[in-house]
């Protein structure tokens, strides 16, 4: 039997009519957190019975609780308020954390939802983090001296949580930094902080990082300090692996084998050439198999049917090696 070949997704699928309702009735106060608490957790569970269906490996809780991922754990830490509607790329709003006074963990943030998505399955499911980095570049810094300091100062906060989450039972802990290729001249930052996250974890760690300028953070990207790096491998055609055959690639990865920002379908075959072409240079056991990115912006459906490519064409070439 071959090792490796771990199905398992990025983080969010996308929430159910039923709860983004519920969520808008929220805001307005219709309803009381404890209801909206419940409907996410029907969600939650329906996700999870979802991704043992199809057969993954790996699950996810889907971020049912989450709108914006720096915003939901800023919210949740002491030296945080938020800003009013911020435009990020395109015409998405959100509201950004403002740093304002000392940064610090106060209570567990992630673990009652992980504790949850994990009592539904004998699966692991894994605690999902967002890094310091990322958290430190999408706020408005109002209190630290310099954009270092407040992402070491959220890299102390972020390892108290993922400490909990480990406790909690996560075998897997996530600790997203999608900003990470948006400036490499930062990277080195990155790395500090992720050193003091992960600091002492048992758990298998892995981050994720959204396309960008590889050229410029790899290979030193290899020495943040997390077993797995998960990447989009897809929406670029592969090109990174040209990159990997020049300087080897020396952790676990996660692969991206299917475009979320698409509307179009993978085939099953196009998928599995994709993994192959990955095994050519990274073995089998090093390999995680996803999708590019968090589903949470495809409908329904297509996160599904998109799951159902990556899962059967990760069986495929498995049966292959076999
Ligand atoms: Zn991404």
């Amino acid at each position: 039997m071959v090792q490796g070949l771990l199905t398992t997704s990025v983080g969010s699928f996308p929430k159910p009519a039923y709860l983004l309702e519920a969520r808008n009735r929220f805001a307005k106060g219709a309803i009381s957190a404890e209801e909206l608490n419940q409907l996410e957790k029907q969600a939650t569970r329906e996700w999870i019975t979802f991704q043992e269906e199809i057969g993954v490996d790996i699950l996810v809780d889907g971020e049912m609780y989450r709108g914006d991922m720096a915003t939901y754990f800023a919210e949740r830490l002491d030296g945080f308020s938020i800003s009013g509607l911020v435009r990020s790329y395109g015409n998405r709003y959100y509201r950004k954390p403002v740093a304002v006074g000392d940064i610090r963990w106060r209570e567990p943030i992630s673990v009652e939802m992980f504790k949850y998505a994990q009592s539904l399955t004998d699966k692991p499911v894994k605690g999902m983090l967002t890094g310091p980095y990322t958290m430190m570049d999408w706020s408005f810094n109002e209190h630290y001296a310099n954009r270092e300091a407040l992402a070491m100062a959220l890299a102390e906060a972020i390892h108290q949580e993922a400490v909990e989450l480990e406790n909690a039972g996560a075998k897997y802990i996530q600790i997203d930094e999608p900003a990470v290729s948006t400036r490499p001249e930062e990277l080195e930052i990155a790395i500090k902080a992720m050193a003091v996250v992960t600091n002492g974890l048992r758990a298998h760690t892995l981050t994720h990082i959204c396309y960008g300028d590889f050229e410029k953070i790899y290979p030193r990207m290899l020495d943040i300090p997390v077993d797995q790096i998960d990447l989009e491998m897809a929406n670029s055609h592969y090109d990174l692996l040209d990159t990997f055959r020049k300087a080897k690639f020396t952790k676990a990865i996660g692969l991206g084998v299917v475009d979320v920002h698409s509307h179009v379908m993978e085939s099953v075959d196009e998928v599995a050439d994709g993994i192959r072409r990955t095994l050519e240079v990274i073995p089998a056991s090093q390999i995680y198999v996803d999708p590019d990115c968090g589903l949470k912006t495809r409908t329904v459906e297509e996160a599904k049917d998109k799951m159902r490519v990556v899962v059967e064409a990760t069986k495929r070439v498995k049966a292959e090696l076999n």
